[in-house]
């Protein structure tokens, strides 16, 4: 039982040429090469597996700009609007809706972390409400239980992690750009210290500009080209149950357990920050980096076991451009699911909204969460290979802020206006400090 996905055709024939190539199908590759491709550009992106099934079909499909980091946040923003303007532009069904994001809580710590959240969001321009007990109680009413208090923000939605990633590939075709699965990129070539090219598995496609949106393989990616990117891989486990639960929120956080309506009004179950952490070489070799991120999440996060080593994301191998690479072997990385965890989230689900007793589970799924030391994504142009542009390490936040993401590398791409600042993103930034920025919010 593996995460649900709508299936896409392939573009058969690979261009021998491209204005830009993008590396990965999922929601920061599909939206880039949309929005390169609206803007006119010969754009190509080649996926090794299918579009959309690593982490873009298995996440909850949140798109918020409640308790985001102040960095994430005008991007966050804009990209709940892009989410908006991307149906409209492209008759494409993402699933996005603004239902707003509901959160409970009977922790007085976790509410003035909130209220602290909201006093900042206010000095953006963000609304969200602050609920108290009477109002949290009664918003809650599924779970019939009183509450301490709660937040609801309006303005932000959810998309179908199903449907979006396809959706948005469909639209790519419809601008004339060409989408090709089961299409691994080996490696780039280099002409007079520029990208010059991208070799894939099926031939090369010459171009001066490739995105790298490889999502938890971007940093053995790098690696091979000299580029050192930390990142660090979670494994997340989630489920879904079916259709017949009445009269339960939209999207729900405790922090128990999280509950989130799908299109086919069927609802994915998770605990928020759960995972284990599955040993690799790169772990080891980050793990300086990583270590105040891992300390302040050890109550939520346990050792896991070889089944990193065995995917190959994480490999510190170098490989060669004319020979099978470990993206080949690893179509789609659809990591083992933690048993242990899936029971522990349906009942506690059961016990927090009954209603769900009405329910059975129908399918059960884990996912990579890739992240960065300080939980905001590595994008920009790595400066020792003009052309070539990291977009990775979404650190469990990608999913909502895809369209944003997407039209900010176009942006950097085509010199144009960046929809926002794109510095505090910038991949430099893992140079210069060894521990990193932790997250504000
Ligand atoms: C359980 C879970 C819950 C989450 N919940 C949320 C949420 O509610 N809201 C939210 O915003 N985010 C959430 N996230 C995070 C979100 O899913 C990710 O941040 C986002 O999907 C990352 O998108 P991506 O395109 O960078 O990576 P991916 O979706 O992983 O896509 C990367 C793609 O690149 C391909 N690829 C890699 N290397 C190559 C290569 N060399 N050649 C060709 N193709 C290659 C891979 O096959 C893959 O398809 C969650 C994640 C998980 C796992």
């Amino acid at each position: 039982m593996s995460a649900p996905l709508k299936l896409f055709d392939t573009t058969p024939s690979l261009p021998a040429i491209a204005d830009a190539v993008v590396i990965g199908g999922g929601i920061i590759g599909v939206f880039t090469a949309y929005y390169l491709a609206r803007r006119g550009l010969k754009v190509a992106l080649v996926e090794k597996g299918r579009i959309g099934a690593e982490q873009s079909s298995r996440n909850w499909g949140w798109c918020r700009q409640q308790n985001r980091d102040a960095r994430e946040l005008p991007m966050a923003t804009k990209s709940l609007d892009l989410w908006e303007r991307f149906a409209e532009e492209s008759g494409e069904d993402t699933g996005f809706r603004r239902c707003g994001l509901f959160y409970l809580s009977n922790s007085e710590e976790e509410l003035s972390g909130w209220a602290r959240w909201r006093d900042f969001a206010r000095t953006v321009g963000v609304t969200t409400h602050m609920l108290d007990s009477a109002e949290a109680t009664e918003r809650g009413r599924a779970t019939g239980k009183p509450w301490k208090g709660g937040v609801f923000s309006p303005s932000d939605g959810t998309a179908d992690p199903a449907i979006a990633a396809p959706a948005v590939a469909r639209a790519i075709l419809k601008l004339g750009g060409t989408v090709h699965q089961s299409c691994a990129a080996r490696g780039i070539e280099l002409e007079g210290g520029c990208l010059s090219a991208v070799v894939t598995e099926h031939g090369t496609i010459r171009t001066k500009t490739a995105v790298l949106a490889g999502g938890a393989w971007a940093s053995s990616f790098c690696r091979q080209l000299g580029v050192r990117f930390p990142q660090a891989s979670v494994r997340s486990s989630i489920l879904s149950v079916s259709p017949g639960a009445a009269g339960l929120p939209d999207a729900l956080h405790t922090a128990g357990v999280s509950v989130t309506r799908r299109s086919d009004g069927g609802y994915t179950l998770a605990i928020s920050g759960r995972g284990r952490v599955d040993p690799t070489p790169q772990q080891l070799r980050f793990a300086p980096q990583f270590l105040p991120m891992f300390l302040r999440r050890w109550r939520s996060i346990a050792p896991g076991g070889i089944e990193g080593v065995c995917s190959g994301h994480e490999t510190l191998a170098r490989w060669r451009l004319d020979q099978p690479t470990p993206m080949e072997r690893m179509r789609i990385l659809d990591p083992a699911v933690d048993k242990h965890t899936i029971r522990l989230t349906h009942s506690r689900a059961l016990e927090l909204l009954p209603a769900l007793k009405n329910t059975h589970i129908t399918a059960a799924w884990a996912g990579y969460i890739d992240s960065t030391p300080d939980g905001v994504p590595g994008i920009g142009e790595i400066a020792s290979i003009p052309g070539f542009i990291l977009a990775a390490g979404f650190s469990g936040h990608g999913f909502g802020i895809g369209p944003g993401a997407g039209h900010l590398i176009a942006d950097i791409i085509t010199g144009d206006e960046p929809i926002v600042d794109p510095r505090p993103y910038h991949p430099d930034r893992f140079g210069k400090s060894a521990w990193g920025k932790v997250a504000d919010f």
